[in-house]
């Protein structure tokens, strides 16, 4: 049965946004944040989170605050809300002074339905004042991920959100974010005390994006022999530096292909023109920095390659993202080299130290998924908490022959190493007892005198490590959520304990069979 609710939710829908279905979960988000309850939405970029605030907010009495980093982005939305004859505004650096007023005045006269703020004006004195006599309907997080330090993209205006809006009432939220990891989630609802909030996860489940990895042996050879293949599709290849993303779309138009390049350091005129010609099928592939695709919308990009490693599994999955938004097969190849993993951690230098220790985490998870053979979905849908029963066999992992061993001797092994040490080491430690290693911290805590210290001493460093990565992603350990790095047995790792059988495992590629290329930046 639907009730008037849901009727007045679809009527809005329709009438306002021209959509004749919501998708997914947005339905429930909605009529939960009407209530004006906490909600908290993880959702696949392209799923749709925008209209979870956007028509709840157009339907709410009063102004819905809406949160979010990127000034390019806030006007996209807006102009398109204004499109759709909704009174929205943004308030951010780029407003003079009387627009700023009339903006105040408006939202004050209760006519503003969505009013978009950078966090860092949100902070602003006279805005808190000015928010404090407005009549708030509730308020959107936007890209809520920023808010970890564990995140890909921490910005630290953000863990100041919750305190502005106790002084506003304490308003409901809604945050949202494409990306988080079940460490990052929980670093979300803690610092917006959302503990009680209602939380909406989708699937990150793309199932038609094929995952492959090349290690980069001669990246141009590589480059031009994966885009002839992909001859008059759309895609879109990202390199690390402005520099390189020039060259590589002159290569590609001296091989025939209809490229162009896009990044930051580019004219903005010419910048957009090049985006148009590739929204509009005048161009195949744009080369670019990751400032490309933030916010397009294109359905039918075929392919994605990254040409350098990129920062974190977050802006992997993000960037891979744009692939097959139409649903069709879609191919997306990584060029690895652990070079770049080098360079990319160079780039750091200037941050503090906390920030450099989680970017290296961060890059560490790229190199293990560049290196792993395992199923490529099940390896990225274990980073944000999915699992996967069985493989799913879209991958080159699942695609091409695979070296296995018999690993059930030595999960016993590694299982009994995490119970010995009582599941409050990580996955160094419990490799260094594996093989013996007597180092001082070994010794501090008397694990040289466990029972399964050395039992694995002839195995290697790389090879014990791959086996408890692959065993975590098969659920037999389980990252513990208050400090990511110690892993705990789960059921399955007790229940395996108990009554073990002959289980199958991969081993890692190796790479250093290639002669990797040498970088020429
Ligand atoms: P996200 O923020 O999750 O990346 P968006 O909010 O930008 O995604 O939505 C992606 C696209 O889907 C937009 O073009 C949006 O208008 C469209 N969309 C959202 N909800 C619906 C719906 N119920 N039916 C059809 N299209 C929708």
């Amino acid at each position: 049965m639907v009730t008037d609710l849901e009727e007045s939710l679809r009527k809005t829908l329709k009438e306002v946004f021209g959509y004749s279905q919501f998708r997914g979960n947005q339905e429930a988000i909605i009529k939960n944040i009407l209530k004006g309850q906490n909600t908290f939405v993880i959702m696949p970029t392209g799923a749709g989170k925008s209209m979870c605030y956007q028509l709840p907010a157009v339907i709410s009495e009063g102004t819905a605050i809406v949160i979010s980093p990127l000034i390019a982005l806030m006007k996209n939305q807006v102009d398109q809300l204004n499109a759709l004859g909704i009174t929205a505004y943004f308030l951010n650096s780029t407003l003079s002074k009387s627009e700023i007023n009339r903006v105040k005045r408006e939202t004050l006269n209760g006519e503003v339905k969505l009013l978009y703020v950078a966090p860092e004006s949100l902070t602003k004195e006279e805005n808190v004042d000015f928010l404090r006599n407005a009549k708030i309907s509730f308020v959107a997080v936007d890209e809520a991920h920023c808010i970890s330090e564990w995140g890909h993209d921490f910005r630290p205006e953000y863990r100041r959100i919750k305190s502005i809006l106790e002084q506003l009432g304490d308003p409901p939220i809604i945050a949202l974010t494409a990306t988080a990891t079940p460490k990052v989630r929980q670093d979300i609802m803690k610092n917006l005390k959302m503990e009680v909030a209602d939380v909406y996860l989708s699937s990150f489940h793309r199932k038609n994006l094929f995952y492959e990895v090349q290690p980069k042996v001669n990246s141009k050879k590589q480059l031009i022999k994966f885009v002839n293949h992909h001859r008059g599709q759309c895609g879109i290849v990202y390199c690390l530096s402005r520099k390189k993303v020039e060259e590589i779309a002159q290569l590609l138009q001296v091989n025939g292909v209809k490229a162009l390049p896009y990044h930051a350091g580019m004219e903005a005129g010419i910048r957009e023109k090049n985006q148009d010609a590739f929204l509009n099928e005048d161009a195949d592939v744009v080369v670019a920095t990751i400032a490309f695709g933030m916010g397009i919308d294109k359905p039918d990009v075929r392919f994605v390659v990254h040409y350098d490693a990129p920062k974190s599994i977050e802006g992997y999955y993000q960037e891979t993202g744009r692939a097959g938004r139409d649903s069709l097969d879609s191919h997306c190849l990584m060029l690895y080299s652990p070079k770049d993993l080098d360079k990319l951690e160079k780039f750091n230098k200037d941050k503090t130290v906390t920030e450099r220790e989680n970017a290296k985490l961060l890059l560490q998870e790229v190199a293990y998924y560049a290196t792993s053979s395992v199923d490529r979905h099940r390896q990225l849908l274990h980073y944000f908490g999915e699992y996967l029963e069985d493989d799913f066999d879209f991958c080159d992992n699942t695609k091409n022959d695979r070296k296995t061993y018999e690993a059930r001797d030595f999960l016993i092994l590694a299982l009994q190493a995490a119970q010995q040490t009582e599941e409050r080491f990580d996955i160094n430690h419990l490799v260094d007892v594996l093989r013996g290693v007597k180092n001082d911290y070994v010794k501090s805590y008397h694990h040289d005198e466990l029972e399964v210290f050395g039992k694995a001493k002839e195995q290697s460093d790389h090879f014990l490590h791959s086996l408890i990565r692959q065993a975590m992603i098969y659920r037999y350990f389980e990252k513990d959520i208050e400090n990511i790095t110690t892993l705990k047995i789960t059921g399955k790792g007790r229940e395996y304990l108990q009554k073990p059988t002959l289980v199958t495992f991969t081993k890692d590629h190796d790479y250093t069979k290639y002669q990797l290329e040498e970088d020429e930046d």
